[in-house]
């Protein structure tokens, strides 16, 4: 299973395709045991992320106990394939450098939270403290459903500007992922 994982991302990453799902109609799930954050709130910022790209999509998302479509796990160090994590950010020295998460695209669609780091669905909460001491786990729910839709980093990471508002999609988000799957119908 893992090789042919490997060898579907090596696919990817060389060949000039788009790389989307052929189904509109997806399921998730979510192992949530190393999140470090409440069921519920896990559940309640991956549902917010969902709803953005479904309003903006011909797309549908629900969940199911387990072996959904795009599966989130969270993970420490190595866990399973070839891209280890590497601890909570502050860890490393360079926090730019710090892995968050990453995603395997459509039709893999694994996401992989490093649970290492100190996430939090509440940042209000953490501002007015000298540095930023937590990880905004909806701003990374956002990007990586974006990333499990088939979007590359270059426009998720978008989201991180200072401007733009946190829980809301970019306008080159919304091009880029209407040029993949189209508008909304109706
Ligand atoms: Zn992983």
């Amino acid at each position: 299973m893992l090789s042919l994982l490997l060898l579907t991302l090596s696919l990817v990453s060389c060949a000039p395709r788009i790389n989307k799902w052929s189904k509109t109609d997806l399921t998730f799930s979510i192992d949530n045991r190393r999140s470090g954050m409440t069921d519920s709130d896990t559940k309640k910022a991956i549902h917010a992320a969902f709803e953005l790209w479904s309003a903006v999509t011909p797309l549908t998302f629900k969940e199911v106990p387990s072996g959904g479509d795009i599966q989130f796990l969270f993970a420490s160090g190595y866990h399973g394939d070839a891209y280890p994590f590497d601890g909570k950010g502050d860890d490393m020295g360079d926090h730019w450098e710090n892995v968050l998460f990453h995603t395997f695209f459509p039709e893999i669609g694994a996401v992989h939270f490093d649970s290492d780091e100190p996430w939090t669905v509440d940042v209000e909460r953490e501002m007015g403290k000298p540095e930023r001491s937590k990880e905004d786990f909806l701003n990374a729910a956002i990007k990586s459903v974006g990333n499990a839709l088939g979007l590359s980093s270059s426009i998720t990471i978008q989201m991180n500007d200072k401007f733009v508002p946190r829980g809301t999609l970019t306008k080159d988000a919304i091009e880029a992922i209407q040029w993949i799957y189209g508008a909304p119908k109706n």
